[in-house]
This record gives C-alpha cells, sequence and structure tokens, in this order.
C-alpha cells in the first residue's frame, strides 16, 4: 500500500515521519534550534533565493514542526499545512492573508469567543466589513456575498452552540459566486468531518484541543486544499504568490507575507507533544463520542437538567445534518446543558469530584466551565445572546475516562444542587 493511501489510523500514527532522516529515532527528534548552519556562502544564497530547500530559521520553519504539518494536511486531505503558535494565531493570519481595506468577509454568526473578537472588532479597524450570516440556512451566506467578498468563514461544529451548518451547500454557493472558503475544524476534527472533502478551501485547527488531546501544549494549524483557483479578478494581490505556487498560492502567501513577517511560528517542542498527541486521535475521538452520547441521554433524562444541546440527541435541530456529515462515526465532545439558573451551576461544579473546571477542551480529562461568568464576563448582553451564552449553561469537553465514571460524578453532584 502507497502511504498516500493509509487510513485515518495509520496517517495519525505514521503521517510526516521520516526516521531515515533523524538516525531512525522512531520518535520525530525535537529540533531545538533557532537557526540551520551552512558552509559555502554559494549553499546559502541557493537556500535564500528558494533554489534549494532548506532549514534557514525557526521563525520560518523546522524539521519537528514540518512532520507535524505534514501529518495534519495528510489527515485532513488537503495539499499542504502550516503550523502556528496558537489557533488563534492561526485564524488571525489566515484572515489578514485574505483580507485588505475595502474587502468584504462573511462568517458565520456561531464563533469561537476569540474568533468572534477578532472579526466582530479587530479587522474592522483595518477597514474590513464583516457580515455574520445565520447559519441554520446557507442561503444566508449567499445573500451576504458580492464581488467584494474575499471569504466565508464558518465552523464546522459552532463553539459553544453546537450547531452543524451544511458545509457542502455554504461551499457550492461560495464558490458559484468566486469565493474561497476557510472552516475551523477544531471541534469536529477530521476524525469527524474532513472538510476539503466536504468544499472547504481552507482548514483551521486549534491543535491545543482533540489534536494535541492531553492539554499539553497550545498550538494552531491552517491547511490549504490547494484546488481554490486565486488567478481570478477578485485576487490581484495573489498574483505573485500564483506565479510561484500555483493552485498553492494561498500557503505560499500565508507563508512568506504573514506567518513569517507575524512571527506566530510553531515551535518544535509544542509540535513534539501534539505529534504524540496526534498518534492516538482516533482512539480518543472514539472514546470521546461515545462518552459524550451517554452523557448527554443521562442529561436529557435527569429531572434537574432543563435541557441539553449535542448534536448527537434527537432534540438538537442540527442531529440529521450532523447524521449526514460525520456518517455515523459519532458528534463530538463537547455538550453544553442548562440548570435552573447561574447559582446552580456554580453548586453543580463545586460538587464535581472528577472532572476538572478549566477553560480548554478536548482534553482526554473531563473538564467544565461556566461561559456565562468566564470566558463571557465582560460581553455586552446582545452578544451573549447572539453567541448562545446563558447564565444556566454549563459546558462540559467530555473526556475518555470510564464513562460510568463520569456519569457517577455528574449524578453525584446533580444531588447535591
Ligand atoms: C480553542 C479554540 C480556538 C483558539 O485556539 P487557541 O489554540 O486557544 O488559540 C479556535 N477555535 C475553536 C473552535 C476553539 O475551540
Amino acid at each position: 500500500m502507497k502511504k498516500g493511501e493509509w487510513r485515518f489510523d495509520t496517517k495519525a500514527v505514521h503521517g510526516g515521519n521520516r526516521p531515515e532522516e533523524y538516525l531512525g529515532a522512531s520518535q520525530v527528534p525535537v529540533f531545538q534550534a533557532a537557526a540551520h548552519r551552512y558552509g559555502t556562502a554559494e549553499e546559502l544564497n541557493e537556500i535564500f533565493a528558494g533554489k534549494k530547500p532548506a532549514y534557514i530559521y525557526q521563525r520560518m520553519h523546522n524539521p519537528t514542526s514540518r512532520v507535524l504539518e505534514q501529518r495534519i494536511a495528510e489527515l485532513e486531505g488537503g495539499k499542504k499545512a502550516l503550523v502556528f503558535s496558537s489557533g488563534m494565531a492561526a485564524i488571525s493570519n489566515v484572515l489578514l492573508a485574505l483580507t485588505r481595506a475595502g474587502d468584504e468577509l462573511v462568517c458565520g454568526n456561531s464563533l469561537f469567543m476569540t474568533t468572534y473578537i477578532f472579526l466582530a472588532r479587530v479587522l474592522p479597524r483595518y477597514g474590513v466589513t464583516v457580515r455574520m450570516a445565520e447559519t441554520d440556512d446557507p442561503a444566508n451566506f449567499a445573500d451576504l456575498i458580492n464581488e467584494r467578498t474575499r471569504l466565508i468563514y464558518l465552523e464546522t461544529i459552532g463553539n459553544p452552540r453546537m450547531d452543524v451548518p451544511d458545509l457542502p451547500a455554504i461551499c457550492k454557493l461560495a464558490h458559484k459566486q468566486g469565493a474561497p472558503v476557510a472552516v475551523d475544524n477544531t471541534l469536529a476534527t477530521p476524525y469527524l468531518l474532513r472538510p476539503i472533502a466536504a468544499g472547504a478551501d481552507i482548514v483551521i485547527h486549534s491543535t491545543t484541543k482533540f489534536f494535541n488531546g492531553h492539554g499539553s501544549a497550545v498550538g494552531g494549524a491552517a491547511v490549504d486544499a490547494g484546488k481554490f483557483n486565486w488567478n481570478s479578478r477578485r485576487f490581484p494581490d495573489f498574483a505573485d504568490a500564483v506565479k510561484r505556487a500555483g493552485r498553492l498560492a494561498f500557503s505560499d502567501k500565508l507563508w512568506r507575507e504573514y506567518l513569517i513577517v507575524l512571527g506566530g511560528f510553531q515551535a518544535p517542542w509544542h509540535s513534539y507533544l501534539t505529534l504524540l498527541g496526534l498518534e492516538t486521535l482516533g482512539l480518543r475521538m472514539a472514546r470521546h463520542v461515545e462518552n459524550a452520547a451517554k452523557l448527554a441521554q443521562f442529561l436529557e433524562a435527569h429531572p434537574k437538567v432543563k435541557w441539553v444541546n449535542y448534536p448527537g440527541l434527537d432534540s438538537s435541530p442540527y442531529h440529521r445534518m450532523a447524521k449526514k456529515l460525520f456518517g455515523g462515526k459519532g458528534y463530538g465532545g463537547l455538550l453544553t446543558f442548562g440548570l435552573k439558573n447561574q447559582a446552580q451551576c456554580f453548586k453543580l461544579i463545586r460538587s464535581l469530584r472528577l472532572c476538572y473546571q478549566l477553560a480548554n477542551l478536548g482534553d482526554a480529562k473531563t473538564l467544565v466551565i461556566h461561559p456565562y461568568s468566564t470566558q463571557y464576563v465582560s460581553f455586552p448582553e446582545p452578544e451573549r445572546q447572539q453567541l448562545g451564552i446563558k447564565p444556566e449553561m454549563i459546558r462540559v469537553s467530555v473526556g475518555i475516562e470510564a464513562g460510568e465514571d463520569i456519569l457517577e460524578d455528574f449524578e453525584q453532584a446533580l444531588k447535591r444542587i
């Protein structure tokens, strides 16, 4: 079997690995070096001129991080990936690379909090018009696209609204109007959904979450599908990149003019930890979705729980779409649920013994947080409402512990509220 034909779990273990290049070591070494040495001036001249591929400086690339880039590109079915110092570095670099003053961008209205801050508050300061579409109907996106629209941006599973937009339909409508689509696939991971196969042009990850899987390193990635035609009137500023890299013009530009310039490359030690985590992505996701489904059903049946929002439940308005897009492999590891009020949420969190209260997700450990009083504490009320942040809501990132232990922890804590 050829490398390119490996199945998901095999790519997760072996993707990008080249032991022959590092003394046969089965794990990629941490190339902890700021720069690489070359003997002759002629050689370094060739390298800088792009005539000879080689490593120069850690702000640009690094052998450890390169393995991670290749593995993520393979898992997502993309042509090239770049890794960043955080998910937000990946997101902000991608959005900056695609928009100039006077340009427009259409994004879904269900967004990760910091992404929302970048789109609603920061990007408009640079003269970019950001239009937000309600994600439930693809036509809402199409209505907002015009000849100035340079990007459609959305999350494959919205955090924390848990909405699942009709990605194939949105991609089709966007492409018909000549605009590329970038998605944040952090919550679904390529285990559930490979957005490029569904039509997306750019896939972004916070590798901090399920990719790393153990809460040991912050990181991000952007994957270029290598399919979009950037040689168009909408992207005159991509002409040089198109000459250099053709259909990979986007990742070429992103690397040269944003990643290197803004300085948010992923450090090798972080890449190493994330590579280690990725090896078990398939195994972990299978347990995450199994435990999340069990907890969602348990909570939905509990008299003290008012509602549960999880795309795996029949009661979710996104169940049918999630079933179609995720092909029965499950519905993710994140869920939200409602109690009577904020005071009950605080009591419940205080009573949990196994679950950790912290601001992260996709960890092997089960994590809970009360978003309204933490991440969103300084958000104006209308924005909290738009993003689905309610005072009576708890968010759970369901871990890979024994499912029964997670249920028992919630059961004993619910008794105490
Ligand atoms: C956490 C998260 C991010 C941001 O990633 P960082 O690694 O924390 O910068 C972006 N999108 C989603 C969906 C996330 O959950």
